[in-house]
């Protein structure tokens, strides 16, 4: 029997390290465990959004990362074919975004839970989620050169992402599921600079993106329905390829360039999980997870962190009971993403847009304001519900009928 914790973290990723860092901070004993060790690169891009930068700041860890000389990245921009709508990702407050490499930022992240005394043992492997009548006790694991351990907490969080053995052990609720849309292949390219940029390449039942990360590389990935993923595996450089020819002057800058790794893949299930149970909670993709298209996963995760963080110590320090202190981080995280999950889903179907938006986004164009406002959709600054509210619309169809006049 090992010594008993307020707080067991599974998994010290994004969405682990911070809760683990915030619930330290407030003074609780924590454990957080992952199976990999760190520095650990992961099968995902990179992109922490303007309001994910806010988060690193608040928790100063800001200063460490642009210390690595990650690149700002202050445009967003999507190449629709037609037009090109760019602009702004962030506020004035918060302007940019950063890409860096998950070796880099995970790091970061992982040493920010140690040194706010969170205890951490990497390469631990849980092997089992300890369950007593209905409630989750602790866990089992071991570690790469020791033996089995077993160790006890008041709750135990499952931030042990999208194939989660904590959710494997309880079984939450879930709801709003969508199978796999798009499936979308990186690699790490020299000689292609995106003068920190962003950006993004849409065509029918095509995608594809580019930015820059740590050592002059930028990440391009690109992606087809996940329907087409059994037949285009055989040659993922050739399909790549193809995609990026759809753009012919960004294929043109990619001819110029070397690639540096070899390709990374990945498709996503979409889904809600309810976060919370006796013993237990569950944040990041363990909770929530939607398709990789809008690059919100890092975001989401550091929200998730913060709420769930907030909410356990209002119930460990007998604030609030458990159950209304997690139904409200429930409530906040479904309200806060429910709109851009609906956004997302659709964006990876890959379809072309349905008429009235392309008429929005004809409208847009051009307009640096709601360009501006696009990107900050795109980026998590604000909701769809906000870019797509009514007035917001109207606005946007009056001053193209201005312009046009
Ligand atoms: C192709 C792709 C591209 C993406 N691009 C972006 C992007 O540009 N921007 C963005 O914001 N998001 C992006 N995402 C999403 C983002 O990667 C995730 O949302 C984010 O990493 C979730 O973090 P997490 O901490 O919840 O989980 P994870 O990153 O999955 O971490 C879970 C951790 O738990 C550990 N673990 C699991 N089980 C056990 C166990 N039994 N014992 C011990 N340890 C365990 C694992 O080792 C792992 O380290 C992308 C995802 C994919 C697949």
């Amino acid at each position: 029997m090992g010594k008993a914790f307020d707080v067991i973290v599974v998994g010290t990723r994004c969405a682990g390290s911070p809760t683990a860092m915030l619930l330290a901070r407030k003074g609780y004993r924590v454990l957080a465990v992952d199976r990999a060790s760190f520095p650990s690169d992961t099968v995902s891009t990179h992109l922490v959004n303007p309001r994910a930068v806010n988060a690193l700041a608040r928790w100063g860890l800001l200063d460490r990362l642009v210390a690595t000389g990650c690149p700002p990245i202050h445009t967003y921009s999507f190449d629709f074919g037609a037009f090109t709508i760019a602009g702004a990702p962030g506020t004035d407050k918060d302007a940019v975004a950063y890409c860096p490499r998950r070796t880099i930022l995970d790091k970061l992240l992982v040493d920010g839970a140690a040194e706010s005394g969170a205890e951490i043992r990497q390469g631990f492997i849980v092997e089992e989620i300890i369950v007593e009548g209905e409630r989750v006790v602790g866990i089992k694991g071991r570690s790469k050169h020791g033996g089995a351990v077993t160790e006890h907490a008041g709750i135990v969080v499952g931030a042990d992402g999208r194939h989660s053995m904590l959710s494997e052990a309880v079984h939450p609720e879930h709801y709003r599921e969508k199978p796999p849309l798009l499936v979308g292949y990186y690699s790490y390219w020299r000689g292609l600079p995106t003068h920190g940029r962003f950006e993004t390449f849409v065509r029918d039942r095509r995608a594809f993106a580019a930015m820059p990360t740590h050592d002059d590389l930028t990440l391009v990935i690109a992606g087809w329905p996940y329907a087409e993923f059994a037949d285009n595996k055989r040659d993922i450089e050739g399909n790549y390829l193809k995609v990026i020819e759809l753009a012919p002057d960004f294929a043109g800058r990619l001819r110029n360039a070397t690639r540096e790794a070899p390709f990374a893949g990945a498709a996503v299930s979409n889904y809600f999980r309810k976060p919370y149970g006796p013993g237990w909670a569950l944040v990041g993709d363990a909770g929530y997870n939607r398709d990789f298209i809008t690059a919100q996963g890092i975001l989401d995760a550091f929200r998730d962190a913060e709420l769930c963080a907030t909410a356990i110590d209002q119930s460990l320090s007998g604030a609030r009971p458990f159950e209304g202190a997690m139904g409200e981080y429930q409530r906040i995280r479904d309200a806060e993403v429910g709109a851009m999950y609906d956004f997302t889903c659709d964006l990876a179907t890959l379809e072309p847009p349905p008429p009235e938006l392309q008429q929005i986004l004809g409208a847009v164009h051009g307009n640096q304001a709601a360009m501006d406002g696009f990107a900050r959709m795109n980026a998590g600054t604000i909701s769809p519900t906000e870019f797509f509210a009514p007035d917001n619309v109207e606005a946007i169809f009056a001053a193209a009928g201005r312009a046009q006049g």
